[in-house]
């Protein structure tokens, strides 16, 4: 077995104590690809073990994706199942926590038709969004972690035979998710205070801007009114104080959406549905993307920001250094939840509520520049070359980054 099962055990213990903080009669919703099985049971044997009422596991399976791209009438791909995403809306409402595992294949749709790609995720994004509307609004406790699928593994160790691929990419998770120190939950508690502190520090500057700077980037990202830093644990509605993201190492809020302005070039490939797009270029005015290039996989790019009319506009800022454990171990894993820790980010679409104070209406929301769009997608624009200055209202400068690291 390629796969160290003794730490395999740790991770699943790691996210259900500290991802997801699952309470005693809680019924938790898990989505995984079938290529994470092993994980699964782990997971769902942790979860019981922590006092679970009832675990449902929802299961995608690669091989059935990828039929219905062969064989699916063309009507099929502007609809998505709503009955499901309904009922996972109804068991959010009713206390339910939420576990997604990602192990997917990041090329799976690469030689699709990119037309029945954007859609197919546009059809599943609307359907999604009564479900997932709990989830950005953080009513309940949720975690997204991570198993090494074989073709995933086979993408971010290329020249690897297909074994060693999986057990370094286990390796890298296992390191990333900190399951490697002789007590994950204490060090897990330790991390959590440190990014604490740099979210406090943010919060008690108040600044009104950020300015990056580095190659092909001057990017002014104002930030919302009433913005709110977070990182690490935070605790949901329902009460519940959990870690979103296992691993995380960002600080994060909610930029304005009418005030950013400039230009931003990335800094990591994007994996987007299937799709790896290179080298983005953009350039912002008023808050909104006017221009875009992207070296590979531009068509998929623009289909992206044409989504809707959020999705031009940006609803995450997240400031993470470059000598992070997962920026360090110098892989590019082709998966968000890594490489957004590796990298200072931005997002465009949907914003996060809990990134402001004061627990403001939807509408209040928008009055302070909180975006919303039916997407999230985050992209890496930090380096070892960036720095980032905060802006007070006059536009004096404070620096919070010099050469990717915090000043
Ligand atoms: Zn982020
Ligand atoms: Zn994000």
């Amino acid at each position: 077995m390629a796969i160290d099962q003794a730490k395999l055990a740790k991770l699943a213990d790691v996210t259900v104590r500290v991802g997801l903080n699952l309470q005693a009669g809680q019924d938790l919703i898990l989505t995984a690809n079938t290529v994470a099985l092993p994980f699964v049971r782990q997971v769902v044997a942790a979860a019981y073990r922590a006092g679970a009422n009832v675990v449902t596991p929802i299961l995608s399976d690669d091989a059935i994706t990828l039929a219905r791209y062969e064989n699916a009438a063309d009507s099929s791909f502007d609809h998505a199942p709503n009955w499901l995403f309904d009922g996972m809306a109804q068991a959010y409402q009713g206390n339910a926590a939420r576990l997604a595992i990602a192990a997917e294949d990041p090329s799976l749709l690469s030689g699709q038709d990119p037309a029945k790609v954007a859609r197919a995720g546009k059809a599943q994004s609307m359907a999604y969004k009564p479900a997932q509307k709990h989830i950005v609004e953080f009513d309940i406790n949720w975690n997204i972690t991570a198993y090494p699928g074989t073709a995933w593994a086979k993408q971010v160790f290329p020249d690897l035979p297909e074994d060693e691929a999986v057990t370094a990419l286990a390796e890298a998770i296992f390191a990333a998710s900190r399951v490697n120190e002789p007590d994950p939950v204490a060090a897990w508690a330790a991390h959590n205070a440190l990014l604490q502190t740099k979210s406090a520090w943010l919060n008690d500057n108040r600044f009104h801007a950020l300015r990056f700077t580095g190659p092909g980037t001057d990017l002014t990202v104002g930030l919302a009114d009433g913005h709110e830093w977070a990182g690490g644990s935070a605790t949901a509605k329902n009460g519940i104080t959990c870690n979103a993201n296992i691993p995380t190492e960002e600080v994060f809020t909610t930029p304005h959406a009418l005030r950013v302005d400039g230009t931003v070039r990335a800094t990591k490939p994007l994996a987007h549905q299937g799709a790896v797009i290179e080298d983005i270029a953009v350039r912002f005015e008023g808050g909104k993307i006017v221009e875009a290039h992207a070296s590979k996989g531009e068509a998929a790019f623009i289909k992206l920001i044409d989504s809707d009319e959020g999705a031009r506009r940006l609803g995450e800022v997240a400031l993470v250094p470059h000598g992070s454990p997962i920026s360090q171990s110098g892989i590019l894993f082709y998966n968000t939840l890594f490489d957004e820790n590796a990298a200072c980010h931005i997002a465009l679409g949907q914003c996060y509520s809990k990134c402001f104070t004061g627990n403001p209406s939807a509408d209040e929301i928008t009055a302070q520049g909180g975006n919303s769009s039916i997407i999230h997608v985050d992209w890496m624009i930090g380096s070892a070359e960036i720095d980032i200055d905060g802006l007070d209202e006059n536009g004096n400068a404070t620096p919070v980054f010099r050469k990717g690291e915090w000043a």
